[in-house]
């Protein structure tokens, strides 16, 4: 059993969509997962930002477009009037659930529910072209298997003994769809994986049927050695070890969800990143096998915050790491980068949710220092300690654009500049000429 996963980009038009059909359809059993059409999960946030600012106006003007545009993809999609007319109304219920979201009491769990549709829409859509085209196909619904747990996180033994009960009570097909992104949460609220967690969807799937293969199909094909939309000169990757993979993925590489990879790994399933523009191209497989002495690719994470303090009660003093940690984690808020020295530490962050309480508990420990709008860069290889000779490679790209951090040993597949957000097309831009187009 294959999972075959494909984005918001693959299945963006109708004549995307019947590309996705016959790439499916290929006589090899699967469960096909699918994000939402491109653009309609942030169509459906933006309908929740009208709903969140009492403005159901607004929020009904998104809808009507957005029912609009789905009218034309459906018509373009079906050959029958019979299929046309069934997912025209289905479409049409959906929309009118999401109109009488304008006339209640708007609480996040109305909003989970409202960013749900979209990918309850292009399931329904791809499930009945299909059908119309003779495929025997059936569509299972993540909402009777996909589920978190008390911290939020995928129950993974839940999500495989209710996906088997599922497939075993279903119609012995050879095609399964479902959606991506959309779960139960611990109280069976409708809940999600977070922006781009189709690929998280797949990989949970993929982990608990135990597939041979989790395919990621994109607009791309595979990972670039660098972000193709900043940086001039950039190729596919075509092999990547799990923990690059995780690494790419965290820091800005945005075709693969970091979250996807655990479950894959765990279960030792590979993962391949596959173009629907070019179906047949190697794309890049991901798998638990490492390229010793390689350097992979580069990738970007903008919005950081960097925060240094300085003590010289520090020095040699032990527990003073700890209590840094502790104020941090009291405002759950995680740490990306962190440097240290005798008589300082700094650490970057992503989220400034908390940051004013935690510079004021920061400041009984020493004096605090902030930068804004910096930019974590990542280059990511086979980067074990005792080969030598990367680190100066990456560091000797960098030499013309000012560093505040450096973090290097943490793994062994990563090392990181924390740098100023102006400076990241040109530090890409440098990196991907010194490392790999020379
Ligand atoms: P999907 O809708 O299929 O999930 P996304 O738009 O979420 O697709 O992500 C794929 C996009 O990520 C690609 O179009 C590509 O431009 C971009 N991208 C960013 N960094 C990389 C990289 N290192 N390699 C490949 N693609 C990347
Ligand atoms: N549709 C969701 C999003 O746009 C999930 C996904 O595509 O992976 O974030
Ligand atoms: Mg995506």
């Amino acid at each position: 059993m294959k999972v075959m996963k494909f984005g918001g980009t693959s299945v963006g038009s109708a004549a995307r969509m019947k590309n996705v059909a016959s790439l499916i359809n290929d006589g090899e059993d699967k469960i096909v997962v699918l994000s939402a059409m491109s653009g309609t999960t942030n169509s459906l946030v933006e309908i929740c930002g009208y709903l969140a600012n009492n403005n159901p106006e607004g929020a009904n003007e998104v809808i009507n477009k957005l029912e609009g545009l789905y009218r034309k993809h459906i018509n373009e999609l079906y050959s029958t009037e019979q299929y046309k007319q069934q997912t025209i109304e289905l479409v049409k219920d959906v929309f009118n659930y999401l109109r009488s979201f304008t006339k209640q009491l708007f609480t996040s769990i109305e909003e989970r529910i409202i960013l749900a549709q979209g990918e309850i829409i292009s399931t329904n859509m791809v499930t009945n072209y299909l059908k119309e085209q003779g495929v025997s196909t059936h569509l299972i619904a993540a909402l009777d298997y996909m589920r978190t747990d008390k911290n939020g996180e995928p129950d993974s033994a839940y999500i495989k003994e209710k996906l088997t009960d599922v497939l075993a009570n279903s119609p012995k097909v050879q095609i399964y769809i479902t959606q991506g992104f959309i779960c139960r949460n611990i109280n069976g609220e409708i809940d999600n994986l977070q922006r781009g967690g189709s690929d998280y969807t797949a990989s949970l799937i993929g982990a608990a049927v135990g597939a041979s293969e989790i395919q990621i199909w994109t607009d791309i094909d595979g990972m670039h050695n660098n972000d193709p939309r900043i940086v001039e000169g950039t190729t596919a990757v075509r092999h990547l070890h799990f923990e690059e993979a995780a690494e790419l993925g965290y820091f800005g590489a945005k075709i693969l969800h970091p979250t996807c990879i655990q479950p894959a790994k765990f279960a030792n399933i590979p993962v391949k990143l596959l173009n629907t523009m070019e179906p047949e191209a190697p794309g890049t497989t991901i798998n638990n096998d490492a390229d010793p002495g390689t350097i992979k690719a580069v990738a970007a994470k903008e919005n950081i915050t960097a925060i240094k303090i300085k003590s010289s009660r520090m020095l040699l003093a032990h527990g003073f790491l700890r209590k840094v940690f502790e104020i941090f984690e009291s405002y759950q808020t995680s740490i990306d980068m962190i440097c240290t020295s005798e008589v300082g530490v700094s650490m970057s962050i992503d989220n400034t949710k908390h940051l004013n309480e935690i510079v004021h508990d920061l400041k009984k420990y020493g004096t605090v220092t902030i930068d804004h709008n910096m930019c974590i860069i990542c280059v990511v290889g086979d980067m074990d300690w005792e080969n030598i000779g990367f680190e100066a490679r990456a560091m000797d790209a960098m030499r013309d654009i000012p560093v505040r951090m450096i973090s290097f040993g943490g793994s062994n597949y990563n090392i990181s500049f924390l740098i100023k957000e102006s400076d990241k097309k040109r530090a890409l831009q440098a990196l991907q000429d010194k490392l790999f187009n020379n």
